[in-house]
């Protein structure tokens, strides 16, 4: 076993290698713009942009030309978000969205407040799930976007997508949701969904970093779109820009090794981190788990260790590539906006731990670093006098410090 080991698959992929290999040719003697119109080089790259967008379409079940390539789900959340509101506010002014959506989406729903739109911002469950009802109770005659997060990127849960994409369609409301965590490992069929848009991330499906997609549906409705970028009018005058041509193939072949890979690794990946669960959760107290039971990636496992600060455990298993909260979020030492939306209290929240299993992590590196929570978070609890009192049985609320100092 090599040692450290990656196990952060939330924040990023490692490239596969049959990705790389089929970027290759574009990253050396393939060199040519795809909008080149004139050369073998600039019609060997249009073509390699058409197999992946033909590539993505199969994994969405749309049509190819309702692909737009982007620099990433960065760029794909703002353009869903800013490109419709801006093109749709003579019919209304208002958007839906959650309170456990990536920043992106957060923050560019910010920004269109401050330009006059209004944005209903729904709570979750417990589980971090949001009630596709509630949705629906929150819908107003001037609602012209509703933007629901597919699978979350901290807690792992997934949202009801395809309950939701029904109620905006029979409301005649765009569904736009961010599938990056989800997008090809689960199925992604955009008619099954009833899903308008999606952004889309090769860097989460073992793809290259920089660059993404938005698909965007062509009919029933057609979509208009106010783009972000003005230039050359790449991508149907909506994304302006030459293309990343490696970039792209790479996306491409990442999701379609997907089509065939899919439920094997599912169920591969999925049977480690029951195993890393279990194995923690049965050798330790005061461990809740973060995140719906069932309806999760089935890479991800969020844990809080009661009477342990999530940023010394993690010091304690430096061997191990974890997040505390988001990695966006990380920089900081607030506490995860994500577990407080799910009512985890303050003092739980900075106690917990992502982890994030993927394609190449073995049965031997998920005991190894099961191993070594345990004793790490053993180690933490005997220095803890909090934890000590808990033994001894005494009443931890009655303590007026206790709060405070378990913050
Ligand atoms: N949305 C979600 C749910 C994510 O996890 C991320 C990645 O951190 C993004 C959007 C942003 O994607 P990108 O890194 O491609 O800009």
């Amino acid at each position: 076993m090599r040692l450290p080991i990656y196990m952060d698959h939330h924040a990023t992929t490692p490239l596969d290698p049959r990705v790389l290999e089929a970027m290759m040719p574009y990253l050396t003697t393939e060199f040519g713009n795809a909008a080149s119109r004139t050369h073998v080089w600039g019609w060997h790259a249009e073509n390699a942009v058409d197999t992946a967008r033909a590539q993505l379409a199969e994994v969405l079940n749309c049509t190819p030309d309702e692909i737009i390539f982007t620099s990433g789900a960065t760029e794909s959340d703002n353009m869903a978000v800013k490109g419709i509101a801006w093109a749709y506010r003579d019919k209304g002014n208002h958007i839906i969205t959650t309170a456990t959506e990536h920043k992106a989406i957060l923050d560019s729903c910010k920004a269109l407040e401050k330009d006059g739109f209004e944005v209903t911002y729904l709570p979750v469950d417990r589980y971090g799930m949001v009630d596709p009802d509630a949705v629906k109770k929150a819908l107003r005659p001037t609602t012209i976007l509703i933007t629901v997060i597919w699978a979350n990127n901290e807690i792992g849960t997934i949202n009801p997508l395809a309950e939701i994409g029904k109620i905006a369609q029979e409301a005649g409301v765009l569904f736009h949701t961010d599938g990056v965590q989800a997008f090809a490992k689960y199925d992604s069929d955009v008619e099954k969904l009833h899903v308008d848009l999606m952004s889309i991330s090769a860097h989460k499906i073992y793809g290259p970093k920089g660059v993404g997609a938005l698909y965007i549906r062509k009919k029933r409705p057609r979509i208009k779109m106010v783009p972000l970028m003005d230039g050359g009018g790449h991508e149907k005058k909506l994304r302006s820009g030459t293309l990343n041509v490696p970039g792209i193939v790479g996306l491409g072949k990442a999701a379609a090794i997907y089509l065939t890979e899919r439920d094997e690794e599912r169920c591969r990946v999925g049977g480690l981190r029951d195993r890393l669960r279990d194995t923690i959760m049965g050798n330790l107290d005061y461990v809740y788990l973060n995140g719906h039971p069932t309806e999760r990636l089935y890479g991800n496992l969020n844990l809080s260790f009661e009477f342990v600060e999530g940023e010394s455990l993690l010091m304690g298993i430096k061997n191990v590539a974890l997040s505390s909260g988001s990695a966006c979020t990380s920089a900081s030492l607030e506490s995860s906006y994500v577990l407080l939306a799910t009512g985890v209290d303050e003092g739980l929240a900075h106690t917990s731990i992502r982890f994030g299993l993927g394609r190449f992590n073995t049965q031997e590196e998920v005991d190894y670093t099961a191993h070594l929570v345990i004793q790490s978070v053993n180690r933490l609890r005997e220095l803890s006098p909090l934890y000590e009192m808990k033994l001894q049985g005494i009443d931890l609320s009655k303590i007026e410090w206790a709060e405070n100092a378990h913050h």
